[in-house]
């Protein structure tokens, strides 16, 4: 029995109070509700008695008691507060001119949607198709150099420089390549190849595709690189590597 949960009607439950207690507890709500109620009641008829000027209303007619307690302090209660008082009412549209109103926000809504769309179709066609691949200088070109040919273009800037593909494409290859440090190689739709050197983070992935403008990498000096930079190369659809800065020009970018 010492582990048995004590019965909820069980008046000597620890914590609980007793039964009587409850039920007292009951009824002393009802009567405060039937109180109120009656106060409000009383309250409307003493504002309309005060409003012809008479007196108000006499309340020795009632036995005191403890239910008559709560009824005379709810009605002095519902007397103060104006209960039953009058509250401006609220403006409540017909209901044909609130259809109406429905469909005309209907209408507005829709007219909206369709002015949001043409917004992003403008926006798509002015999106550049063409961008810069970094910000910073121009610190060499395309040719030979030192005995040898240097097969892109340089642009110094701090270390950690945005890096971004210069047009729409996919990206082919994000990795180590010899001398480069890490590059990136991005194929643009006609096949052309941009790469981008000595990055010091790659910020894609292989076969992610790519928007204009989107970055792909940050600068770096990995590789044969004697200062933090981009070596930027453009290979032609036939694989060959060529000047990129008349190809850029020719797409209205230009790092100089
Ligand atoms: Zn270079």
């Amino acid at each position: 029995m010492g582990c048995a949960e004590a019965s909820p009607d069980d008046p000597s439950s620890s914590g609980s109070p007793g039964r009587g207690s409850s039920t007292a507890s009951v009824w002393r709500g009802r009567v405060v509700v039937a109180a109120v109620a009656a106060g409000a009641f009383a309250a409307a008829g003493q504002s309309l008695a005060a409003g012809e000027g008479h007196a108000s209303p006499d309340h020795d007619d009632f036995n005191p008691s403890d239910a008559s307690a709560s009824l005379n302090s709810a009605m002095t209660e519902a007397s103060y507060t104006g209960v039953g008082g009058s509250a401006p009412a609220p403006e409540v549209l017909p209901v044909a001119r609130t259809s109406d109103l429905n469909a005309e926000m209907a209408k507005l809504v829709k007219g909206e949607r369709i002015e949001q769309e043409r917004i992003a179709a403008e926006e798509a066609a002015r999106a550049p198709k063409f961008v810069l691949p970094t910000i910073g200088n121009f610190t060499s070109g395309f040719g030979g150099r030192w005995g040898t040919t240097h097969y892109g273009i340089d642009i110094a800037n701090a270390k950690g420089t945005p890096i971004y593909s210069v047009a729409d494409g996919v990206v082919i290859e994000a990795g180590p390549a010899s001398g480069f440090g890490l590059w990136v190689r991005v194929q643009h739709e006609d096949g052309t190849i941009t790469v981008y050197g000595h990055v010091n983070t790659i910020t894609v992935d292989e076969g992610d595709k790519v928007k204009a403008g989107d970055q792909i990498a940050t600068m770096g000096n990995r590789g044969f690189s004697t200062g933090p930079h981009l070596h930027f190369e453009v290979w032609n659809p036939s694989g060959k590597k060529i000047n990129p800065l008349p190809w850029m020009r020719a797409r209205g970018i230009s790092p100089v």
